[in-house]
């Protein structure tokens, strides 16, 4: 069991803590660990005509039972522009939730929007940090670090990210289906020597 009781995800975009650390959200909500999710982009920009991202993560998030969230409307790859409210944003948050552990991207993420989440995460949170594996988006992770998982954890994460129906359905995105998704756990699960699991970079870890 991990020992963390308060945790505070920041999500640049709608899908990104699901597709992250789906799982892992899964695996402390059923351990009773209050999980709260920060979304900065409501990627209306990237939405399909006649879907809402905003409303797929509002149900995906419900199904996957967090405690609280909020979406707000920054647009997609405007967060280098807009870094000071994005820092305000997050030290706001961290002080509102007082959280034991913020989970954000990793430092190798390439999208410049996770970045600037990365980049103010670190300098403005003092507690534990770990960083989300978004393989579409980087091809290594320095100091990795593995949440063991149960076959359950994983079937919400796929439950939860088939709400998205604009990237399921529409723009059939390859990291949505339910193959990539099992197959990834499998692989972080062989590495740690259980059936499944979700590498993270460990970025500041007090215990
Ligand atoms: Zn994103």
């Amino acid at each position: 069991m991990i020992p963390f009781k308060n945790v505070l995800i920041f999500s640049p975009h709608t899908d990104d803590a699901e597709l992250g650390c789906g799982g892992t959200i899964s695996m402390m909500r059923r351990n009773n660990i209050n999980v709260s999710v920060v979304i900065f982009s409501d990627a209306k920009i990237s939405q399909p005509e006649g879907y809402s991202l905003k409303n797929e993560c509002e149900s995906s998030l419900m199904e996957l039972d967090v405690n609280s969230f909020s979406i707000y409307g920054f647009e997609t790859r405007s967060f280098r522009k807009k870094s000071d409210e994005i820092s305000k944003l997050i030290y706001e948050k961290y002080n509102e939730m007082k959280p034991d552990l913020v989970i954000c991207p990793c430092s190798s993420d390439k999208h410049p929007d996770h970045h600037v989440v990365y980049r103010e995460t670190v300098r403005i949170c003092r507690t534990s940090i770990i960083g989300f594996e978004l393989q579409h988006n980087h091809s290594n992770i320095e100091n990795p670090l593995f949440i063991k998982l149960e076959n359950i954890d994983i079937m919400n994460k796929i439950k939860s990210l088939s709400l998205y129906k604009s990237q399921v359905q529409v723009l059939k995105r390859p990291y949505f289906e339910t193959s990539i998704i099992k197959g990834s756990a499998e692989i972080r699960g062989i590495q740690c020597d259980v059936k499944v699991a979700e590498m993270f970079q460990a970025i500041n870890i007090i215990i």
